[in-house]
């Protein structure tokens, strides 16, 4: 393949992939899909689709059950028996007295995985740390990496509408990313790539403990609940994710080449919305 076209094919690939238009290839060793919600993987077991995130969470155990204080959470959620789901992501051992100021100096000018690099700025995440609203995207584009902050570019722009759309300022999330660096081109990052950043934001979200966390995208979504399932087949969800309720819908990116889906994210966020007891903002009076 000439080099020069890869960026644009793995463009489109992504974009299709959002759609949940997947897959575009078989992958030699085709992989059994974990099960998404009460119905078990649908339609066999076996298809050619891109290979599970690597993880540990065999060792480190599924997440904790439904409580009665998340199942209460989630009285007004559709379906209060959340599907407990193993997760593939990374989880690092708890710290004692942990805070996000230790995590950002434990990460230090951090060389762990290969997307070091290229990267400009190690992204950590911003916003508030007791936030019950945690987004959680794929991983720095190009302004973010410049500036060190997440969300900050178009993408950034919009989901910052969004939250304010809920009521909130962004102040009052927490935004962050599963890896830290930027991925070269802007490529998904890779398992090995995950597997090495995501205790980070294990610990991050262990010192925040949102009530909500909100995956954005497919990648986000994935790696947090164990699947390779297109986020179409379960975003809009409610799932139990270690003690926080997990939504997945899709990403900002996204939505700035497909408009006509703002409407399914925005009854994602209402769902999020009723979940955290927040009333929709008042329409502003119309001047004149
Ligand atoms: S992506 Fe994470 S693990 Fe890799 S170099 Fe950046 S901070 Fe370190």
């Amino acid at each position: 393949m000439d080099p020069r076209s890869r960026p644009q094919i793995e463009a489109w690939l992504r974009y299709f992939d959002d759609l949940g238009l997947g897959p575009f290839y078989l992958d030699r060793a085709a992989v059994e899909l974990p099960a998404v919600g009460a119905g078990g993987s649908e339609g066999g077991s076996r298809r050619g689709v891109r290979p599970p995130l690597r993880s540990r969470v065999e060792q480190t155990g599924p997440p904790p059950p439904v409580t009665a204080q998340s199942a209460a959470r989630g009285a007004r959620a559709q379906d209060v028996a959340l599907p407990v789901l193993p997760s593939l992501f990374n989880a690092a051992p708890r710290v004692e007295g942990d805070t996000l100021e230790r995590i950002r100096e434990d990460i230090g000018d951090c060389k762990r995985c290969r997307l070091c690099e290229a990267r400009n700025k190690i992204v950590f995440g911003d916003g508030n740390a007791r936030a019950e609203l945690v987004f959680i995207g794929e991983g720095p584009g190009h302004d973010e990496d410049v500036q060190g902050l997440p969300f900050v570019g178009r993408a950034g722009k919009l989901l910052t509408q969004m939250i304010e759309a809920m009521g909130l300022r962004r102040e009052e999330v927490y935004i962050c990313n599963i890896v830290k660096c930027r991925p070269p081109e802007n490529r998904q990052p890779e398992r090995d790539e995950v597997a090495t950043c995501s205790p980070f934001l294990d610990r991050q979200l262990a010192v925040i403990r949102p009530k909500v966390v909100v995956c954005l995208g497919n990648v986000a979504a994935q790696t947090l609940l164990g699947t390779n399932k297109s986020i179409s087949q379960f975003r809009g969800q409610w799932f139990e994710f270690r003690g926080s309720k997990l939504l997945a819908t899709y990403h900002p990116a996204y939505l700035l080449r497909t408009p006509s889906a703002k409407s399914e994210v925005w009854k994602d966020l209402k769902n999020v919305m009723a979940e955290l007891g927040l009333k929709p903002p008042k329409p502003r009076p119309k001047a004149g």
